[in-house]
């Protein structure tokens, strides 16, 4: 592990030494197997030290957005009940008023840029082993659904491991790698798409950037000897176009991965072009990671496209009905044309929300996810996304609301009432 913005880096046996004394200050100060921490932190070493850190002490380690208001913050926090609230010191007063805005105090609180280093210099004992089967909670993301508060998705060991794998195969990401994801680690996308989880599983390297720039990632790639770079379409954008500005040496890169928001095929030619021959496409949820994948060898036939199933997974185009039950066995024609609901059956899902049996039913139904994404698929089974079936924008990759943001809008005294919608946008996806 490896911070690009300094000259920390650690080897595994010096991770290992940092979380057992994390661990260990975390047990001494009262947090228990079981209860969560919750963190908000940006992509970083204290990032991945406290994720493992929660992970080694059988605790549920909770990473949220450093994007969410005070508000929001607040929900989580009396949503999850945390043991410990971790935050930056660069969001401390949205964390400090999330705080008095809650009704749950969490019993102790840390800064990062302030007083997190007194965690790791501890000689607390290390915590004992954790104590639970794989499907015991390890960590909880949470995500913006249809309904627009956050909610906590469970993961539990046994997704941990079946998600590293699912990268270890798709790559492949093997231990000389060297890798860097340019999305926030609090996402499904940013912690298991080539970041900590599969990079600590294979024993391969992580560089950690704080804050996205496209020619400080590009510079990078040389400078570290950069593998594999991971993003959302629009961090990809922001590469080509610096890359065509001022081309830099990317021959270390054996592939540039993207999620989070459709690749377009236009786009997805010009970063063949541009950036690296090899791109790659995973399809997917916070619920049940990616589902398809599509891989250098599909392209260009199939650029535009999402891919195929993963390995593990089952992917289907469902005859998404207004009315009457939801049936996996009601799919629709697999002529490319036909627009239906995608559903996954998959070993890398969580399959419980939490503190929301409602979203839960409807959301997980006989093994499947019903995704709420609007898709077709050809002979082949490969799966183009063409919208959603709720009004959700995905701008960036991120997932915006359209209730929230009318909400915030309709607070100022200078407007009564307000529609939001989506428009296409080049870089953003949407906007
Ligand atoms: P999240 O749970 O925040 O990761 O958002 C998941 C949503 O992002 C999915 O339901 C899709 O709408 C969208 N998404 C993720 N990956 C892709 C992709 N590769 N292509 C198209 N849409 C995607």
């Amino acid at each position: 592990l490896a911070e690009a913005e300094g000259a920390r880096s650690w080897t595994y046996a010096e991770l290992w030494r940092d979380v057992e004394r994390l661990a260990g200050e975390l047990a001494a100060r009262g947090v228990r197997p079981g209860e969560t921490v919750v963190f908000q932190l940006f992509n970083g070493p204290e990032f991945a030290l406290t994720w493992l850190a929660a992970l080694r002490l059988g605790a549920v380690a909770t990473p949220i957005n450093f994007r969410l208001s005070a508000g929001e913050t607040a929900h989580v926090l009396d949503d999850s009940l945390p043991a410990a609230f971790i935050f930056d010191a660069e969001l401390g007063a949205q964390a400090r008023e999330a705080l008095a805005l809650a009704s749950h105090a969490p019993d102790w609180t840390a800064v990062v840029g302030e007083d997190f280093d007194a965690l790791l210099a501890s000689d607390a004992p290390p915590p004992p082993l954790p104590d639970r089967d794989i499907y015991g909670e390890t960590t909880r993301l949470y995500t913006s659904g249809t309904t627009g508060l956050p909610k906590g998705v469970s993961l539990n060991d046994a997704v941990e491991v079946m998600s590293a794998h699912d990268v270890i195969m798709h790559f492949p990401l093997a231990p000389d790698d060297r890798t860097l994801n340019m999305t926030p680690w609090f996402h499904r996308g940013g912690l298991y798409s080539g970041g900590p989880n599969p990079v600590f599983y294979v024993g391969a390297s992580a560089v950690s950037l704080r804050a996205f720039d496209p020619a400080r990632v590009l510079d990078l790639v040389a400078e570290r000897g950069l593998t594999f770079l991971v993003g959302a379409p629009t961090n990809l954008a922001m590469l080509a176009e610096e890359q065509r500005r001022a081309p830099r040496d990317l021959a270390s890169l054996r592939g540039i991965v993207t999620m989070g928001a459709p690749l377009e095929r236009e786009a997805c030619l010009l970063y063949q072009e541009v950036l690296t021959p090899r791109i790659f496409n995973g399809y997917g949820t916070t619920e049940a990671f990616w589902n398809t994948f599509l891989r250098p060898a599909d392209l260009p036939a199939h650029a535009g496209s999402a891919g195929r199933a993963c390995t593990d997974d089952d992917v289907a185009v469902e005859a998404a009905r207004e009315d009457g039950p939801a049936d996996p066995s009601d799919l629709v024609d697999r002529d490319g044309a036909t627009i239906g609901e995608v559903i996954v059956r998959s070993v890398k899902s969580g399959y419980a929300y939490v503190n929301n049996p409602a979203e839960q039913a409807q959301r997980f139904r006989d093994g499947w996810l019903y995704t709420g994404d609007l898709a077709t698929w050809d002979a082949d089974e490969y799966v183009t996304i063409v919208g959603r079936k709720d009004d959700m924008i995905i701008s960036g990759g991120e997932n915006v609301h359209p209730a929230q943001v009318e909400e915030v809008l309709n607070e100022h005294p200078g407007i009564r009432d307000s529609a939001v919608v989506g428009l296409p946008d080049p870089r953003w996806g949407e906007l």
